[in-house]
């Protein structure tokens, strides 16, 4: 995930807050829910005739031991409705980076979930485990709306 790397001044001048009112900033760049899903474990050889694996490897080595080990898959992919499922995968099988003007970011794109308009999560019973695990008002939150300053709605109110 991209790292919006904000000096602490910009964070501490935003306002304290205890909910996600109007925000949902950090939904900004999700492109679609990220689930873990569920893989069998890999070979040493298997993921050595992998380029991109390998290139995942020599950017993290850690993630040689998670390809190898595999994944039962997070509990919310699996009690996630077949609808919502058939429409991720049909989402991510075509899924392909935003281009940004002149910088091709490695941000995603807004998460297909998000609603612009109310600024939340359409399927918010259904999300997966890395967006119940951001905690509001995180020192993550305040990175991501000192980077989106400009976009967190003005009707929000503000808690102190
Ligand atoms: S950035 Fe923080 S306040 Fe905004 S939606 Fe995410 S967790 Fe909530
Ligand atoms: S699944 Fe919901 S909470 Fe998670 S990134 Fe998408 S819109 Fe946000």
């Amino acid at each position: 995930m991209a790292d919006p790397k904000h000096t602490s001044s910009e964070r501490d001048s935003l306002p304290v807050i205890t909910d996600c009112e109007g925000c949902g900033v950090c939904c900004f760049h999700m492109g679609y829910p990220a689930f873990i899903l569920p893989r069998e474990p890999m070979t040493d050889e298997q993921i050595d005739a992998n380029p991109e694996l390998v290139q995942q490897i020599i950017n993290d080595p850690r993630r040689r031991e998670e390809l190898k080990a595999g994944h039962p898959g997070e509990t919310f992919w699996h009690s996630l409705p077949d609808e919502l499922r058939d429409e991720w995968k049909a989402f991510v099988s075509q899924y392909q980076l935003p281009k940004y003007g002149e910088d091709p970011s490695t941000f995603d794109g807004p998460c297909i979930w998000l609603d612009m308009q109310t600024r939340r999560c359409r399927n918010h019973e259904h999300r997966p485990r890395i967006c119940r695990d951001f905690a509001t008002g995180s020192p993550e939150c305040y990175e991501w709306r000192a980077y989106y300053r400009d976009r967190i709605s003005l009707n929000r109110p503000a808690a102190n």
